[in-house]
C-alpha cells in the first residue's frame, strides 16, 4: 500500500531519481548533484554498495564478500579512492602459485603456468593470441557490428575452446580463467559477449592477471566503506538516499515520472536505473518497455560465485614460499588468493566457487562448504591449513538484490538480436550499471563510468 507521496525537490524539471546505490548509482548522483540537480537515490537494500559488501571483523581485519580488486586502467576507481581518502595496496603475490592439473601437483611463478607440458603451453599461448586478435575486432560500444558478429554470437566460449584448445590441461587452464572472469561455465557464455568483455577490460591478461591486471590492488578497509564515504560526500551536497525502497513500478506521463516502492511514491522529471539488468527487468513499466529492451535486460542473468574465507593466526604459507594463489582443475575450488590484511595481524586465504559449481554449492550448508574448502587448502598448502581459526562465506545467488555475480552474462544470440537496446533510454528512463559500460563492463570501474555516462545523458536531455 502506498502511504507516502514525495515530489523530489521544488522544480520538477530539475529533478532526478536514481535507482540503486551501487557505485554506478552513486557516480550518477555525483555528476548530477555537481551540476546542481536535485537527486534522490532509491535503494532496495538496507545499505549502500550493492555488489560491494564488506564485513569488518576487527580493527584492520575485514572481508570483502563482493568486489575487492582494482587494477591498472581503472582510472575512475583509483581517482575516487584517492578523492575520498581510501588507500590501496597490492595483493601479496610473491612466491609460487600452486597448481593441480590432471592429478599432478606443481608450482610456477609469474603469468603463464610454465609447468604445463610443452604441448599444453603452446596450445595455451596460441589460443590466448587468437583470443586477443578476435577480441580486438569487437567494437565495445556496438559488439553487434563486429565483423562476423552473427557467427561469433551463435557460438559459446566452450565451442571456441573445443576448436582451438586441443590440449586438455591448456583447456582446463583457459576454462579456469574464463570462469574466474565470468563466474559462468564457458558453455553458458556467448563468444561475442566474452570477446566484448575482454576487450572492454583491456584484454585477456588484463582481466586474469594479479600484478599488472584486474586483481592487482585492494582497498584499505574494503570496497563497501568506499561506497559509504562516497554517499557521505553526496549527502553533504544535498543528495538524499532512501534505503529499503525497492522500486516496483515506474509510470511515465508527460514530463513526470512516478516511481513506486511498496510504501512510497516519488515523482521526478527523469530516472536513471542503476539496478542490475536482471532486476531492472522485474520492475513494471508504464508505458511498457519495448519487447527488445525487456529481453535485453532479462537475457543478462548474472553468473554465480561464492567467496569462501579461511582465517589463520598468521599467513603461514608465505614463509614456505607460496604466494597463496592457486590454480586447480579439481572442483569446486579452482582458484584461491591470499587476502591477508596489510598489517598481517591474521592470515586469510580466499577461494572462489564459480559458475555451475557455484550453483550446486549454493545449496550446500556453510558447514559443507567449509569442510570442502579446508580439505582443498590442505591439498594445496599442507596440514597447517587444516586448522583455521574461523571460516566465512557468502553465496551471491541467494542475494535478493544481486541474484548472482559478478555481472550479467549474455547467452548466445543476445548481442546480435537485442544487444542494441542496452543503453537506449525508455522515454525518460536512462540506464546505468556496470553491464552498460563500454569500458571495464562488469567491474567497479565500469559501474562508475556507466553512472557518469547516464548522468551526462540526462544533463544533455534536461534544460
Ligand atoms: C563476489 C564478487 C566479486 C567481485 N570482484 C570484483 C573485483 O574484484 N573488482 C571489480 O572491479 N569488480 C568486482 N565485482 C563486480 C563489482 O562488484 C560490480 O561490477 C559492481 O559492484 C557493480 O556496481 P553497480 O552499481 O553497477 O551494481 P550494484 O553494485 O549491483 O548496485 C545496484 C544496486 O541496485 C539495487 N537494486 C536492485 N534492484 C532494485 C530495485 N528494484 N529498487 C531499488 N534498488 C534496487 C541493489 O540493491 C544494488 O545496491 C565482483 C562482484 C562480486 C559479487
Amino acid at each position: 500500500m502506498i502511504t507516502n507521496i514525495k515530489i523530489v525537490g521544488q522544480s520538477r524539471l530539475e529533478n532526478i531519481i536514481v535507482i540503486g546505490a551501487g557505485f554506478s548509482g552513486l557516480a550518477a548522483a555525483d555528476v548530477l548533484s555537481a551540476a546542481g540537480k536535485q537527486v534522490v537515490i532509491l535503494e532496495a537494500r538496507d545499505r549502500v554498495g550493492g555488489r560491494a559488501r564488506t564485513e569488518q571483523l576487527a580493527d584492520d581485519i575485514w572481508l570483502d564478500y563482493g568486489g575487492q580488486w582494482l587494477g591498472p586502467g581503472q582510472t575512475e576507481m583509483y581517482e575516487l579512492a584517492e578523492r575520498l581518502g581510501h588507500t590501496t595496496w597490492p595483493m601479496f603475490v610473491k612466491g609460487y602459485v600452486r597448481t593441480i592439473f590432471s592429478g599432478r601437483i606443481g608450482k610456477y611463478r609469474g603469468s603463464i603456468p610454465y609447468n604445463l607440458p610443452l604441448a599444453g603451453q603452446w596450445s595455451l599461448l596460441t589460443a590466448v593470441a587468437r583470443w586477443y586478435w578476435q577480441s580486438w575486432r569487437v567494437p565495445t560500444s556496438s559488439p553487434w557490428k563486429a565483423s562476423g558478429a552473427a557467427e561469433l554470437d551463435a557460438m559459446t566460449v566452450g565451442d571456441w575452446m573445443r576448436k582451438y584448445l586441443p590440449h586438455k590441461d591448456a583447456r582446463s587452464t583457459f576454462q579456469i580463467a574464463i570462469e574466474s572472469v565470468f563466474a559462468a561455465h564457458p558453455d553458458d557464455i556467448s563468444l561475442l559477449h566474452a570477446l566484448f568483455y575482454s576487450r572492454s577490460g583491456g584484454g585477456f591478461l588484463s582481466l586474469t592477471e594479479s600484478a599488472g591486471g584486474a586483481q592487482q590492488d585492494r582497498l584499505q578497509r574494503g570496497a563497501q566503506p568506499l561506497a559509504e564515504s562516497y554517499l557521505a560526500v553526496l549527502e553533504k551536497r544535498g543528495v538524499e538516499c532512501h534505503l529499503k525502497q525497492a522500486v516496483q513500478r515506474i509510470e511515465q506521463q508527460g514530463e513526470e515520472v512516478a516511481v513506486y516502492s511498496e510504501t512510497e511514491q516519488f515523482t521526478a522529471n527523469r530516472v536513471i536505473c542503476a539496478a542490475p539488468p536482471a532486476l531492472a527487468a522485474e520492475i513494471s513499466y508504464v508505458p511498457p518497455l519495448p519487447d527488445d529492451k525487456l529481453t535485453c535486460l532479462q537475457n543478462l542473468q548474472p553468473g554465480c560465485a561464492i567467496k569462501c574465507f579461511a582465517i589463520y593466526e598468521r599467513p603461514f604459507w608465505r614463509s614456505q614460499g607460496w604466494s597463496g594463489s592457486v590454480i586447480s582443475d579439481v572442483a569446486p575450488f579452482h582458484t584461491c588468493f591470499d587476502v591477508t590484511p596489510p598489517n598481517e595481524q591474521r592470515g586469510i586465504l580466499m577461494g572462489f566457487i564459480e559458475g555451475r559449481d557455484g550453483v550446486r554449492a549454493s545449496d550446500y550448508s556453510p558447514e559443507q562448504r567449509r569442510n570442502q574448502f579446508i580439505d582443498a587448502l590442505v591439498s594445496f598448502f599442507g596440514s597447517e591449513a587444516s586448522k583455521p581459526i574461523a571460516y566465512y562465506d557468502h553465496t551471491w545467488r541467494d542475494d535478493e538484490w544481486a541474484r548472482g555475480c559478478y555481472a550479467g552474462v549474455a547467452p548466445v544470440g543476445h548481442w546480435t538480436t537485442v544487444g542494441y537496446q542496452l543503453r537506449e533510454p525508455h522515454v525518460r528512463i536512462h540506464w546505468a550499471g556496470t553491464e552498460t559500460s563500454t569500458r571495464w563492463a562488469g567491474y567497479f570501474e565500469g559501474a562508475v563510468r556507466a553512472g557518469k555516462r547516464a548522468a551526462n545523458e540526462v544533463l544533455s536531455a534536461t534544460p
